[in-house]
């Protein structure tokens, strides 16, 4: 039996399709069909789904590597190839409030999450203001906010499922390594976030949401949705954004895809980019700020299936 029909058969009140385009499920709008694709509405399907995904890695029926966890896809280039695999679209989203803190799902829109937690008057995810996420891919990133915030900083504890044990566990975030853009859970892929309880402060919400609002209404100027976000981690002691605009890139197009006319760090899909098109147009940008200024930029995006180099 085939893995569509496997996961099909065991799990018969779980939405799955086969050669799924994936282009809809990302910001960019760009890339493939997956193999196999499932989407978790609910906590407990996200559960179900990664318990049995677990068995078939087991049965070395499914290797981790062709097993994908799609979170907001706002920081991805998915191949034009699609992904030869098992994408599981995480749409688990909910929020609990207790003792004046909240635990949320790992699909729950970071937008919302801001939104509602203010509400209640806990600050502190203001900083991350504008950012088109998801919890779990919010975490998996440790993105970086305003005024220099971590989303590490937020964190109090993480709860996993480990597709190698099979077990789940909460790990306390204090315990593990953060860095700007870097997470655990990035050497880990093993380690799927399911939930999080936030750290956040209760206090007279009116300055966050003023800051909420203002970096909304200046994002939204210059850094467009059409986008996977930052196309380069900045290099230590300088902006990424700032060296691509020196060397007159702002605007220059391979096919559809163009780096920002208003942010030299973005690449937009103008309507038929094709993967390899941002690729390529990120390539040459990457070899030009290392010949002309011996400065190495590294991804920050994420590629996702096969791409040829
Ligand atoms: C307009 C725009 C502005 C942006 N601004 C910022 C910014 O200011 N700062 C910043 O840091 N980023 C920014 N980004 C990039 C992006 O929003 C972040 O990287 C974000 O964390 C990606 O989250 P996601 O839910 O979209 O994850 P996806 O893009 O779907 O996935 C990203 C990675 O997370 C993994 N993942 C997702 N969910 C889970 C899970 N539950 N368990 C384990 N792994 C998981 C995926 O497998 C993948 O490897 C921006 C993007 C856009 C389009």
């Amino acid at each position: 039996m085939d893995l569509y029909q496997t996961l099909h058969s065991m799990l018969p009140d779980v939405d799955i399709y086969q050669n799924h385009p994936l282009a809809p499920y990302t910001t960019l709008k760009i890339g493939g069909p997956a193999q196999v694709f499932v989407q978790a509405k609910t906590y407990d399907q996200f559960i179900s789904i990664l318990k049995l995904v677990r068995q078939l890695i087991n049965q070395n029926l499914l290797s981790l590597d062709q097993v994908f966890i799609l979170g907001a896809g706002s920081n991805l280039l998915v191949s034009d190839q699609g992904f030869p695999g098992l994408v599981i679209k995480n749409s688990a989203s909910g929020l609990n409030f207790t003792s004046g803190q909240v635990t949320a799902d790992s699909g729950t829109p970071l937008p919302f999450l801001i939104t509602q937690t203010l509400s209640q008057s806990l600050t502190g995810l203001e900083y991350f203001a504008y950012i088109p996420a998801n919890l779990g891919g919010a975490i998996y990133s440790n993105i970086h906010g305003v005024n220099q915030a971590q989303f590490s900083d937020y964190l109090d504890s993480i709860q996993v499922f480990d597709l190698k044990t099979g077990q789940t566990s909460t790990l306390t975030a204090n315990s593990l390594s953060w860095d700007y853009d870097t997470s655990h859970f990035q050497s880990n892929p093993n380690l799927i976030i399911l939930s999080a309880a936030l750290r956040l402060y209760p206090q007279d919400p009116s300055p966050a949401q003023h800051l909420y609002q203002q970096t909304l209404s200046q994002k939204s100027q210059n850094q467009p949705m059409n986008s996977a976000g930052c196309v380069f981690k900045n290099p230590p002691g300088f902006f990424a954004g700032q060296i691509i605009d020196e060397l007159g890139w702002k605007g220059k197009t391979i096919g559809d895809a163009q780096i920002c006319p208003t942010h030299a760090n973005f690449i937009v899909n103008n309507g038929q980019a094709t993967a390899q098109n941002y690729l390529d147009l990120a390539k040459a940008v990457q070899a030009d700020v290392f010949q002309k200024k011996g400065i190495k930029l590294d991804f920050e995006i994420k590629l996702v299936g096969d791409f040829s180099l």
